[in-house]
């Protein structure tokens, strides 16, 4: 069936696995005939990519649920994603909406649409993540400069705290053969830099008896490939052999994006969180010693179910003595089903807004730090299409982000340059070389 002068809009919440997949969806979208469109405008079939990681996302959920049928209330309405998953129930509350497809159905969703007809009723069709061992390759691309690579999908480790394991299923991903063909695609497709996303992507190879090591190997090798960055990998996965990898590497960024979580030994035993904090430091003194200028993010919640005042004074003080270059610091969100609501005592929501305020505050001297030891290296810039106030911006190796002014010819280019002044914006000005 051919959808030719039909329109198509899509929105994406939540990770960059969520948008490697929406742009993967719309590219089908596309080749069935429809022209997509942005999602503020008119539009025959609205998608919601939609992700349920805490109540707010929940809730922006929801929102760009009601604003799709609000702007047509003719359109076809389509709902997928994690929130779709874990909570049908409650989106198909909301009048207007046809279909809501789970993890599994994500992919197929245009063998649903028939003849775009409104329904009385919303479709459901939603299976159990257990047992799931379906995976589907993505790869976004013609959105961003930037590529987000699936390579890896569900996650096996059931955090206290987490649904993820309950919405996307088992660990699970494709072969380095058919993940090397993707990249390739990708690079094909005009990009030059691929960050490689999933759930668990240091747990890549459990479903095929392969290593995530040896699918780096192979990455690095890809012809026209320039850049590599691997996004969140769990420290316990995060060996010697991967770290010292990337220090001899040309292509992989020495970038590390490391969840945390807490810096308190016995709140990781309340999270089951699979290491301990010793673990982590050691971690990042291993990275610090073979790349010194690398970029480390971690991620950390505060405030999670039997985090006492003490437990969160000790995790802070843990945190601040980390050579780390930022944190991604969030209050912990209550998340149905999880067993971290068994656990007491229940922190505030006005304590774990206060410790997430601490941990920011935290965050940006660590990350002016981390600016000013780079102040006059020369680097390597891929220039972004995203530009705003006739600005270019783009990212380092180690992550930092520049900007110049706005001159098409660089977007999409590495370029060789020295980080001059930091900006009021916090940004790097650039001296080309
Ligand atoms: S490792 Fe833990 S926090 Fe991360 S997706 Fe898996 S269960 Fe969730």
């Amino acid at each position: 069936m051919s959808y030719k002068g039909k329109k198509a809009a899509f929105f994406t919440l939540g990770c960059k696995l969520n948008f490697s997949e929406t742009s993967t969806i719309a590219r089908h979208f596309e080749v069935m005939g429809f022209e997509r469109v942005d999602f503020k405008e008119q539009s025959d079939v609205y998608v919601i990519n939609s992700c349920s990681v805490t109540a707010e996302s929940d809730k922006k959920s929801r929102n760009i649920i009601r604003q799709a049928i609000r702007r047509n209330p003719e359109a076809v309405v389509v709902v997928t994603g994690c929130y779709a998953q874990l909570q049908a129930d409650v989106i198909k509350e909301i009048e207007g909406v046809d279909y809501i497809l789970g993890t599994n159905a994500k992919f197929r969703m245009t063998d649903f649409l028939g003849d775009l007809e409104k329904r009385d009723e919303t479709y459901v069709l939603l299976q159990s993540q257990n047992k799931n061992r379906d995976y589907f390759h993505a790869a976004s691309w013609g959105d961003r400069t930037r590529s987000f690579l699936k390579v890896q999908d569900g996650c096996d480790y059931f955090c206290t705290y987490c649904t993820i394991p309950f919405a996307r299923g088992r660990s699970r991903n494709d072969t380095i053969p058919n993940t090397i063909k993707k990249a390739e695609e990708t690079v094909q497709a005009g990009i030059n830099e691929i960050i490689l996303t999933g759930v668990n992507i240091g747990d890549f190879g459990k479903s095929t008896n392969e290593k995530f090591i040896d699918l780096l190997k192979k990455l690095d090798q890809v012809e026209g490939l320039e850049r590599i960055r691997i996004s969140s990998v769990e420290p316990n996965l995060l060996t010697d052999e991967i770290i010292d990898f990337v220090a001899g590497s040309k292509r992989i960024a020495p970038h590390f994006h490391l969840p945390l979580q807490s810096g308190s030994n016995d709140v990781l035993e309340l999270m089951k969180r699979k290491y301990k904090r010793e673990l982590f430091a050691e971690r990042v003194e291993k990275i610090k010693s073979v790349l010194p200028d690398a970029f480390i993010g971690v991620d950390i919640i505060a405030g999670t179910n039997g985090e006492t005042d003490d437990f969160f004074l000790d995790s802070y003080e843990f945190v601040r003595d980390l050579n780390v270059s930022q944190l991604h610091a969030f209050p912990y969100s209550e998340r149905p089903g999880t067993k971290a609501l068994e656990i007491k005592p229940v922190v505030s929501v006005d304590e774990r807004k206060e410790r997430t305020r601490k941990l920011i505050q935290l965050s940006e001297k660590k990350l002016r730090l981390f600016y000013e030891k780079n102040k006059r290296k020369e680097c390597m810039v891929l220039f972004e299409n995203e530009s705003t106030r006739d600005r270019l911006h783009g990212f380092t190796e180690n992550y930092i982000r520049v900007e110049t002014g706005y001159r098409p010819e660089l977007v999409n280019q590495m370029v060789s340059v020295k980080l001059s002044e930091i900006n009021n914006l916090g940004n790097f000005e650039v001296e080309f070389l």
